[in-house]
């Protein structure tokens, strides 16, 4: 039996190829010379694409695939993909919401503790045998009983709502939304920076979201204030951070995502009280695998009955 074609942008695990390969043809997309001959000649052929929410569906490719029914997205951020374009062509995209939110919320409490309690230097005070010459570390901050505002309260922002009130903390958010949750809203992102001393933003990416957090979120945060991003480097003006923070306008930062990734400023790299991990949020084994069964279970569904199990929102009528 011919089997229907999966094209691959970007890289799988072996566990996703042998789970998908009984069921799919699966190419991956050629390199640039390469590519545009190979999709010349097979675009038309595929009805399914496997990519991740950072590679997305480039738009040659997006053209070079007129017969396409189906999208599989590694990730839960879909700002890399024009769904509104394939929703229009009635192409259901799938992502991989839910399975991540815990990993990323302990992501954001990793950065926390590591931002207040001075983990990088302090670790450096140790090994460079600075206490040894010149004694104790000092005294840190601690992550009990502050006031926190999460930007965005959704799936990832509830879960990070949950662990935060392990630390005793006092939540607002602000969301485009009031949502039903017993936490303080507020209209706008620098009305929240303005109540709390620790800002998380963790909303998608994309145009609507672009800068959410500028100087004036940051100077509402003031100067003891942290802020954190674990959403797009797109959500916040970096060089307005970076500037806030090399003025002491803000207290501290801890960053997971940047505005042109891999590359992050030099001047961050050199301040002490910011700690930077480079967009691994959902990086561990177990959630990576549980976001690749998602995966291959939203084409699998779909082969079985034209539906997947986890549509991004604006396919969801689909
Ligand atoms: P959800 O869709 O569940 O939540 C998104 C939240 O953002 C909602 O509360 C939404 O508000 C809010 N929001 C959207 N646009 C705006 C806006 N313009 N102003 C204020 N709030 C806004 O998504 P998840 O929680 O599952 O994921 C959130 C994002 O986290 C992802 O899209 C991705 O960008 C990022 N992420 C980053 C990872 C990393 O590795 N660093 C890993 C995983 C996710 P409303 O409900 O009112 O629309």
């Amino acid at each position: 039996m011919v089997k229907p074609r999966l094209l691959q942008i970007g890289r799988i695990t072996d566990r996703m190829h042998d789970a998908l390969a009984p069921h799919f043809d699966i190419d991956p997309l050629p390199d640039r010379e390469a590519r545009e001959p190979f999709l010349r000649e097979n675009g038309p052929e595929y009805v399914a694409i496997l990519t991740n929410g950072h590679l997305g569906v480039p738009e040659d490719v997006a053209v070079a695939t007129p017969n396409l029914k189906v999208v599989s997205s590694y990730g839960v951020g879909y700002d890399a993909i024009d769904v509104e374009a394939f929703a229009a062509r009635g192409i259901v995209v799938a992502h991989t919401p839910d399975v991540l939110s815990d990993e990323v919320a302990n992501t954001f409490v990793m950065l926390w503790l590591a931002v207040s309690r001075e983990l990088i230097p302090s670790d450096r005070h140790v090994r460079s045998g600075e206490w040894v010459r010149a004694g104790s570390y000092r005294l840190t901050r601690s992550v009990q009983n502050r006031r926190v505002g999460i930007l965005g309260l959704g799936r990832i922002g509830r879960a990070i709502a949950d662990r935060c009130a392990v630390f005793g903390a006092d939540i607002h958010y602000h969301s485009r939304s009031r949502k039903d949750a017993p936490y303080t809203y507020h209209a706008s992102a620098v009305e929240l920076a303005r109540a709390v001393e620790v800002l998380v933003a963790i909303t998608p990416g994309g145009p609507g979201t672009r800068h959410l957090v500028n100087a004036d979120v940051l100077d509402a945060l003031g100067p003891d204030g942290l802020f954190f991003n674990l959403a797009r480097g797109s959500v916040v003006d970096e060089a307005a951070l970076v500037r806030a923070l090399e003025a002491g306008r803000i207290a501290g930062a801890g960053l997971d995502v940047f505005e042109a990734e891999p590359k992050v400023p030099d001047a961050l790299k050199a301040m002490d009280n910011v700690a930077l991990t480079p967009h691994v949020a959902s990086g561990t084994h177990e959630t990576r695998q549980a976001m690749g069964d998602l995966v291959v279970e939203n084409l699998r569904q779909w082969l079985e009955d034209g539906t997947v199990r986890t549509p991004v929102p604006e396919c969801a009528h689909l």
